[in-house]
């Protein structure tokens, strides 16, 4: 088994803490705070404006996008950062239906996030076109991906069960009926191991503050295939995708390549802390990360249900269909969950009855696996969860 304390040590983690929820909000790396200093003293306090060039800001959103390339089996020059995952799927959802302009149906499933099915309600009513947003169930998906299709809109991991989608097998049978593919990897991007170049996906969104550990409201990124890298059109026409933003042109002209899928000024700063947690994922290497992830899942899955009958497994046991969390249903799950809270071990709720622990290799070990185990294992077993405190909800869950 890879060793990954060297990595565990470069996250704050607070005493008493194990921390299933990296799949949420990820951990906060130490040197994030030095790093944020630095670009907050030496570069805006004495570079002032000339920062965008001395320090580099203006390209940071590529240079970082390159180095989360690696990580998503993307080549340098094709991942570019900014605003929030909401808003680059509706902007690769745009670019995909632009390319396939005599087609009207978006095929997603009832598994995926609700903000991507609203971005694409949003786009649908935006453009005025007729298009049709078809969600059917995720193990429906193969069957109606049919000519009728322009895109389909697809989070691979599943967020509450954990279940994941053939990336390779879907995209192969859209491209065979001339559908465009969106990929969300949301929990895919720093949990498993995905190779955009290699299944030849068209486009793929991601966040940075879950699994790659950005923190709160980290930049979102991009991906488009070099196949449509010149042709797609990015819907947000921003000044900074333009191809000469400085000309300041008054019609909108696409930059090159990925540079066009920018909308406006780079956020700096939230950059500078994922620059940090990118430094401990260069110390690492996606199959090794993929590996330890399915090691600790299948002995988190193995531990419960060895002690906890009542909670009912709802992630896939083989390998190639499960992320990097699991989840179990139970009818109070939410209490149960704030009785685990209590006791140090955290992981969320998602409704209706989903219990959810994210396993995330760089800083969760095999002990604190077992640990975890032995508290639910208690809280379960003698149903300490049955308290009115724990069953109050709170606004985020
Ligand atoms: C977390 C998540 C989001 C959140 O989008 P934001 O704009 O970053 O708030 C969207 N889609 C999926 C699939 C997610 O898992």
């Amino acid at each position: 088994m890879p060793d990954f304390s060297a990595t565990k040590a470069q996250f704050t983690l607070p005493k008493g803490v194990i921390y299933l929820d990296g799949n949420s909000l990820g951990p906060l790396p130490k040197a994030a705070g030095a790093n944020m200093a630095r670009v907050l003293q030496e570069e805006w306090g004495q570079m002032l404006i000339t920062g965008w060039n001395k320090a580099g800001w203006m390209d940071q959103p590529t240079r970082t996008g390159d180095r989360i390339a690696r990580l998503i089996g993307a080549q340098p020059g094709h991942v570019v950062m900014g605003d929030t995952l909401s808003i680059k799927v509706y902007q690769a959802l745009a670019s995909a239906l632009a390319l396939n302009p005599d087609r009207r149906v978006i095929l997603s499933d009832s598994g995926n996030f609700p903000s991507d099915l609203y971005m694409a309600q949003g786009l649908i009513a935006t453009l005025g076109q007729g298009h049709e947003l078809r969600v059917v169930a995720p193990e429906e998906v193969a069957d109606n991906i049919t000519p009728e299709v322009a895109a389909t809109l697809l989070t691979e991991v599943d967020y509450r069960t954990g279940r994941m989608h053939d990336m390779r097998a879907l995209t192969r049978r859209a491209h065979d009926m001339g559908v465009i593919t969106v990929w969300d990897l949301a929990h895919t991007a720093g949990a498993t191991q995905v190779d955009l170049a290699g299944c030849d996906a068209d486009f793929a969104v991601g966040c940075t503050y879950k699994y790659l550990n950005g923190g709160p409201g980290a930049p979102a990124f991009i991906y488009v295939n070099p196949r449509h890298a010149e042709a797609a059109l990015p819907a947000l026409s921003g000044w900074l995708g333009h191809e000469a933003p400085f000309a300041f042109d008054l019609a909108y002209r696409p930059g090159a390549g990925i540079e066009r899928m920018r909308v406006g000024t780079p956020p700096v700063l939230a950059l500078a802390a994922l620059e940090a947690a990118l430094d401990i994922w260069d110390m690492t290497d996606m199959a090794q990360v993929r590996a330890q992830s399915l090691a600790l899942t299948d002995r988190f899955i193995a531990g419960i249900e060895a002690t906890c009958p009542m909670l009912e497994l709802a992630t896939p046991r083989a390998h190639a269909e499960r992320g990097s969390q699991v989840s179990f249903r139970f009818a109070e799950g939410y209490a149960a969950m704030q009785a685990l809270i209590a006791r140090g071990v955290i992981g969320d709720f998602r409704a209706p009855d989903i219990m959810r622990f994210g396993f995330t290799p760089l800083f969760i070990d095999a002990a604190d696996v077992d640990a975890a185990v032995a508290i639910i294992t208690d809280v379960m077993q003698n149903a300490l969860w049955d308290r009115p405190e724990y069953k109050t909800r709170a606004k985020v869950t």
